[in-house]
């Protein structure tokens, strides 16, 4: 065997290794039938003194809701309990993620782009920390320039998502509504809005069924916002406006 050919032995064994991992790690978390270990890491984007400490004194409780919201929601559905949902809040990460793609998207760009974040979050996060486990790196910026923020992701392959929040505590609320939709992305949940933003009805909507269409009291968390008329969505409040809708909860195997 030449060591050419050795090389692409090694090259294509850790390729079939790494997908049977990812797909392990997919199967695991979707079957419910372990605890879903979610890890936020908190990263800080800006050096402000007031950001720096919202993000310094951030607790593992500023995020319970999250749990209890998946937890409340899946008894609409799950025949089985789901087992419980253990959020954690893990160490602060210095290095920011890498930066979206400037210009025309192509399918190589976002395929180059998809490899630098999982990079990020390899590096990030040592491999057996983040083994089986969801990573969410949550960035936190000052805000108040009234600057929109990048968008936050949320990937099934590696299970790992990049929130952009804000660091005011008057955001908590709003800032847990985001980090529940990017760690549904990484169970398999798919958006639910549609290129101007506007719920997709039915699956888009909080509770499609009966009643009205227009307004909507909540929302569908993969839609992000509620459906008030044709042309009007608003952003909901807190996850207590938000429901899991049953296209959602079909696709992460409720
Ligand atoms: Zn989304």
């Amino acid at each position: 065997m030449s060591f050419q050919s050795i090389r692409i032995a090694v090259l294509l064994c850790a390729l079939v290794l790494t997908a049977g991992v990812n797909y392990w790690e997919q199967w695991a978390a979707t079957h419910w039938t372990r605890p879903l270990d979610v890890v936020i890491y908190p990263i800080g984007a800006d050096h402000d003194r007031a950001a720096r400490d919202y993000v310094e004194g951030l607790t593992q409780g500023r995020f319970q809701e999250i749990a209890d919201f998946l937890e409340q929601q899946s008894e609409r559905y799950s025949m089985k309990k789901i087992a419980a949902v253990s959020i954690r809040l893990g160490p602060e990460i210095a290095a920011l993620p890498p930066d979206p793609p400037a210009g025309a998207k192509s399918a190589l760009t976002s395929i180059l782009w998809s490899l630098k974040l999982r990079y990020y979050a390899f590096r990030a996060t040592p491999f057996l920390q983040g083994f089986g486990k969801i990573r969410l790196f949550v960035v936190y910026h000052e805000g108040g320039d009234g600057k929109p923020l990048q968008h936050s992701l949320g990937l099934r392959q590696g299970m790992f998502g990049i929130v952009h929040a804000f660091a005011q505590p008057e955001q908590d609320a709003q800032n847990n509504v985001v980090i529940a939709h990017e760690l549904l992305h990484t169970l398999g949940a798919t958006d639910k809005y549609d290129a101007s933003g506007l719920p997709v009805y039915p699956e888009g909507f909080g509770v499609p069924e009966d009643g009205p269409r227009y307004p909507q009291a909540r929302a569908e968390i993969m839609a992000g916002r509620v459906a008030v008329s044709p042309t009007v969505a608003a952003i909901p409040r807190d996850l207590g406006a938000c429901v899991i809708g049953s296209k959602t909860a079909y696709e992460i195997n409720w």
